[in-house]
């Protein structure tokens, strides 16, 4: 696996996928830096060389070009984290951005207009890449958050680089977290999916199969599994059609020796809504006319027990329906659970959309072993497919 380590980048160009798609307010302010912040590393470190360097990435879902997804509201903020001033190309290719990066200095920056004011970047166009390839020396992936897409930056660019192709270090980091969980991972390993639907989780589920010692499923997925061992749900959500499946996974779990574990107790709620009368009650025997909407005291109690004692742990997807404060407690100490853990030794990884964010509002961040960055690429990783932007690094 190639990264920075294995090149000399004095007085060469890097040109660096990342992942600027970040979050504006109504002034076109970034309102979190988060994913700029994150390629940081990768940046300093190739300008500290001796090389130079342009950045190159997406901006929201333009249609054509659209001045409200210009990468230049974001100029005055990539400076100021970079801590030196940042040139911009109004264009990804073409005559500007050819004679930008021509007179770029070491250690200069060039940012590039949105690739995806360019059908060509999505479509995986090979001309379109061999442009935005021949604006540098060496290509740098470093955009986890788009490496499951064979897009004209994250994927085809690499093939005009046949050697001077690597891994910039955020990338390697989700690599190399990834494979602490499903490949080189210390015994025992507990995963943790929550969220709302077996059904996108299915593939997930039955891809760490073979790789864990327990299994907790929590969240609304949770209802499904109940009914189809023949509890009372009352009100919560299920998906009738993926019963059979839930009991399938049940009967794979115990021929592959995983211990699944869903909870006994939850919060049920007469109303989907903050305000909503609660009580605890065995996961089995929901009233009528009451719905889960998160993990009752013993499930907790049961599911510290099994956090504390592994030494891998992995999480995707909230216990509860954690946007509403009432409904945020299962998920919060799961958190705690994983952060105690974590503080004893065991490593900890956290990605896929939902309980990164459930991570950053309860505080957690910094107690994890690893938040991953890319939600979408996250999943696809524990499905088990190869990512085509981690394949083009290693081809
Ligand atoms: P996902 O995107 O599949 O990871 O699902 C995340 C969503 O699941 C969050 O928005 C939660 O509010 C929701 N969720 C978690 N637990 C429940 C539940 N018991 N009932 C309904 N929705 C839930």
């Amino acid at each position: 696996m190639k990264t920075l380590n294995d090149f000399d980048f004095a007085n060469k160009k890097a040109i660096i996928r990342v992942d600027f798609n970040v979050p504006l307010d109504e002034n076109f302010n970034v309102t979190d830096a988060t994913r700029i912040e994150a390629a940081k590393p990768t940046i300093d470190a190739i300008l500290a060389q001796g090389g130079s360097v342009i950045l190159m990435s997406h901006l929201g879902r333009p249609k054509g070009v659209e001045a409200k997804y210009s990468l230049q509201h974001i100029l005055k903020t990539t400076s100021e984290i970079l801590g030196v001033p940042v040139q911009f190309a109004a264009n990804c290719i073409g005559d500007q951005a050819q004679t930008a990066a021509q007179n770029l200095k070491p250690g200069e920056v060039l940012l590039l207009e949105n690739l995806r004011f360019h059908d060509e970047e999505e479509a995986g166009d090979v001309a379109f890449a061999k442009e935005l390839a021949s604006l540098g020396d060496i290509y740098v992936n470093d955009a986890f958050g788009t490496a499951h897409r064979a897009h004209a930056s994250t994927t085809i660019i690499a093939q005009f680089f046949p050697n001077e192709k690597c891994f910039g270090l955020l990338l390697a980091k989700e690599i190399e977290s990834l494979n602490k969980v499903l490949k080189n991972s210390e015994k025992p390993v507990t995963a943790v999916l929550g969220g709302s639907k077996v059904s996108s989780k299915i593939t997930v589920i039955e891809n760490i199969l073979d790789k864990v010692d327990h299994m907790i499923i929590g969240g609304g997925m949770t209802f499904t599994f109940v009914k189809a061992l023949g509890g009372k749900i009352g009100n919560s959500i299920c998906e009738d059609d993926k019963q059979e499946l839930a009991l399938e996974i049940l009967r794979l779990a115990k021929e592959k020796g995983v211990q699944i574990h869903i909870p006994v107790d939850v919060i049920a709620a007469d109303d989907f809504s903050n305000t909503a009368n609660t009580q605890v009650v065995d996961v089995r025997e929901i009233p009528d006319g009451w719905q889960g909407l998160d993990a009752g005291p013993k499930s907790l109690e049961n599911f510290r027990n099994v956090i504390m004692e592994s030494k891998t742990i992995l999480w995707n997807g909230p216990l509860g329906v954690f946007e509403m404060p009432s409904f945020a407690n299962g998920t919060i100490a799961l958190g705690n659970f994983i952060a105690e853990s974590t503080a004893n030794g065991a490593f900890s990884l956290v990605g896929g959309g939902d309980s990164v964010a459930a991570v950053k509002q309860f505080g957690l961040e910094d107690k994890m072993s690893y938040v991953s960055t890319g939600g979408g690429a996250m999943l696809e990783m524990l499905e088990g497919r190869v990512l085509p932007g981690i394949a083009a690094i290693l081809d």
